[in-house]
Order: C-alpha cells, then sequence, then structure tokens
C-alpha cells in the first residue's frame, strides 16, 4: 500500500536487495519468504514473489508495515512486521512503486 509519492523520482524505484523474511513482530511466525527491496529515499518493500523479473508480488509489505530489519547473513535480511500491515497482489507492479533488478 502506497503511502506517499517518492521525494526522489516521484515514483519510488525499488532496488532488489537479495532474500528477505517477512515475521509477525508479535509472536515471530514467519508469515512469508521472499525478497527485499530499497529506494534512494529509504522506502523498503519485502514481497514474495518476484517483481522486477516481471513476475507477480504476492505477498508484500511497504515501509509503513516494516516494524524493524533485525537479522542479515548470506544474503537473507530478516524483519519484524506488522501482520495487519501485510497485503497481496497478482500483479508486478503497485503504485507508487517501480520494481528493479539493479
Ligand atoms: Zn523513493
Amino acid at each position: 500500500m502506497a503511502i506517499g509519492a517518492c521525494p526522489i523520482y516521484g515514483t519510488h524505484r525499488m532496488i532488489s536487495q537479495g532474500f528477505a523474511n517477512a515475521d509477525n513482530y508479535q509472536n515471530k511466525a514467519r508469515i512469508f519468504s521472499g525478497g527485499w527491496y530499497k529506494c534512494a529515499c529509504g522506502e523498503r518493500v519485502v514481497a514474495s514473489g518476484y517483481p522486477h523479473f516481471g513476475g507477480a508480488i504476492g505477498s508484500y509489505v511497504t515501509e509503513g508495515g516494516i516494524y524493524k530489519l533485525y537479522a542479515s547473513y548470506s544474503n537473507v535480511t530478516s524483519f519484524w512486521v506488522y501482520p495487519n500491515l501485510v497485503y497481496y497482489s497478482s500483479s508486478s507492479t503497485i503504485p507508487g512503486y517501480q520494481f528493479l533488478s539493479q
């Protein structure tokens, strides 16, 4: 769910950052695994799909739904997220965001 326009590009340019886990910040349960993306403005998205390759986004959470990045090793970054702010999209785009490999 888009919160606001990118202050740098207008549309966030979300660059793939590697694999990621999105875990419930309250009960620590895994919600989904996939990858994460970051824009130069600092906006982050964690998604279960491969939108940077044209695939569906699947389950996703944007910056507003991220509670904390809590672990990062072996190219896998793990986030605590707010489960009520996890959304789903069968599209490869969401309004205000562009997903890119680099
Ligand atoms: Zn941005």
